[in-house]
């Protein structure tokens, strides 16, 4: 099977907050293997700003050692990295100051894609769009990358979207989630509308329940500070948990393209029941195994964040009436496992009697730490003895249909970056999304504040607290991954 590259124009991305965290783990990764495929044509600059005055020649040696930690076995060919980062420049900017602005000017190219990358604290986003307007650095063409999180509540969400609609069309804001991004993600979507097989049983008349899980062995320690302000509902329910929600229950659009695709989700955000507080569980880990307490892991003792949560939501619409959706995420969990379960429902008479037992079919999308999608379907267990039925998984994953191509898919942050490029929007969210998703979720957050709800313990490295479990009990079902 030949790879198709799809080629770019040339283009100046500027990543402001070149020398942070993100940048040196994904965004330049990212950036760096595309170069390695071909898909950096020649004139285009990759632009580091940053408040540090360091030389071009530091911050390539800079990046060239975070090439070497995060880019894997590609970034152990040093001729790459060197043609790479001859693609690298760097300048000092302070994006709330005056200092730097005419350096980076001097810098970028006319007529080239123009694109600045937001990877700095949200607190900068929007004097940084005020400075790029003021510095006359925008042209028609510029794009904007804007980091999670967008907002901290639907009010400080609007308060951005307008502040960034002054400077900036909505054409040109790509708010990133790299959920979005993964390759089996955006399977997911071939799946359901490449397929006849699919589409006509995506509704509640076949579909029991639907499970998104996003768990997480890692705490929070070395990010407590940001964590404390916002837990589990903002961190990944508000956006990441919210956004597979949407690709799950959204009608087809006509034509995979970003407002159709937009216009979709934003339905599906809208037709969101109020979720009532018994059918929410928070909570918090503590210490266990060797690892600390999120309470120490925060440095309060008196912490109310929620450090896991879970709960039962509802898609008011004809599609999806009597048909659950069961959410949960957390940190210090038993294992990192992402993925999304759609459970068929049983089939109307079994003629193999009850000794046969109950058998349904599943559709499990994997988004880490593999990717891949599996079907289960039942079938008769070999051998003689009667008829006795058993569950195997059709597999999908990617790996083994697909070869070489299959393992090499990109990663979430390289592809998004060259939709960027590319000018595509589909993977990315609107401002009215955005709102949308904030709108569901404040007055979940309020009523826990109103209440002074205390999340429920549980160990680090557990399946969460009892709770979540008995939860799905109480409807007479369980949940699936976390070694089940
Ligand atoms: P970081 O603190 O490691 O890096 C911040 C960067 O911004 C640094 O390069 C710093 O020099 C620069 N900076 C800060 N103020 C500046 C200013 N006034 N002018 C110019 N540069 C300035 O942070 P990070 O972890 O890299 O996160 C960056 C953004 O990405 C944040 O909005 C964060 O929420 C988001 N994000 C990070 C991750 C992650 O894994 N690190 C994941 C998702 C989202």
């Amino acid at each position: 099977m030949v790879s198709r590259i799809i080629p770019v124009e040339t283009f100046d991305l500027v990543v402001f907050g070149g020398t942070g965290d993100l940048a040196r783990r994904k965004i330049l990764p990212a950036l760096f293997k595309r170069y390695c495929s071909g898909q950096m044509p020649e004139g285009s600059q990759v632009i580091g700003a940053a408040r540090s005055e360091l030389t071009e020649e530091q911050y390539r040696a800079s990046v060239a050692e975070a090439l070497r930690e995060f880019a894997g076995d590609a970034a152990q060919d040093v001729a790459a990295v060197s043609g790479f980062c001859d693609h690298l420049h760097y300048v000092a900017v302070d994006a709330r100051g005056e200092s730097g602005w005419g350096d980076l000017a001097a810098l970028l190219n006319e007529g080239s894609v123009r694109a600045f990358y937001f990877s700095v604290g949200p607190g900068v986003y929007s004097d940084l769009a005020k400075g790029l307007k003021r510095h006359g650095l925008t042209e028609a063409n510029t794009r904007i990358v804007v980091e999670k999180p967008f907002g901290h509540d639907l009010e400080t969400a609007q308060k951005l979207n307008q502040e960034l609609a002054q400077y900036f069309d909505e054409s040109q804001i790509y708010r990133i989630d790299h959920y979005l991004g993964k390759e089996t993600v955006q399977n997911l979507m071939a799946v359901r509308f490449g397929n006849m097989l699919f589409e006509p049983l995506w509704n509640a008349q076949y579909i029991d329940h639907i499970q998104i899980t996003v768990a997480e062995s890692v705490g929070v320690a070395g990010r407590g500070e940001y964590y404390e302000r916002s837990g589990a509902m903002r961190d990944m329910v508000q956006n990441h948990l919210m956004q597979l929600l949407c690709l799950i229950a959204m009608e087809p659009p006509s034509q995979f393209e970003p407002d159709a695709v937009r216009d979709e989700k934003l339905k599906v955000i809208r037709a969101l029941d109020t979720v009532a507080p018994h059918h929410i569980v928070r909570g918090q880990y503590t210490a266990a195994d060797g690892a600390d307490s999120y309470r120490e892991d925060v440095d309060n003792p008196r912490s109310k964040t929620e450090s896991f949560i879970a709960l039962k939501c509802q898609v008011n619409n004809w599609r999806w009436a009597g048909t659950p959706f069961y959410l949960r995420t957390g940190k210090r969990l038993s294992e990192r496992d992402s993925e999304i379960t759609v459970m068929f429902k049983d089939t109307p008479h079994s003629i193999f009697g009850d000794e046969a037992g109950r058998h349904r079919n599943e559709l499990n999308i994997q988004l880490q730490p593999n990717e891949g999608i599996t079907l289960k379907v039942t079938i008769k267990e070999p051998g003689p003895g009667g008829m006795r039925l058993v569950d195997v998984p059709l597999d999908m994953s990617f790996a083994e249909a697909l070869g070489p191509k299959g393992q090499g898919a990109a990663d979430a942050y390289e592809r998004l970056i060259m939709d960027v490029i590319r000018g595509n929007q589909t993977l990315f969210m609107r401002d009215d999304e955005v709102e949308a998703a904030w709108a569901w979720t404040d007055p979940i957050i309020r009523g826990w504040e109103a209440r002074g709800d205390v999340p429920k313990p549980y160990d680090a490295f557990s399946f969460g607290p009892d709770d979540a479990a008995l939860m799905m009990r109480r409807d007479g079902r369980n949940w699936r991954g976390l070694g089940k």
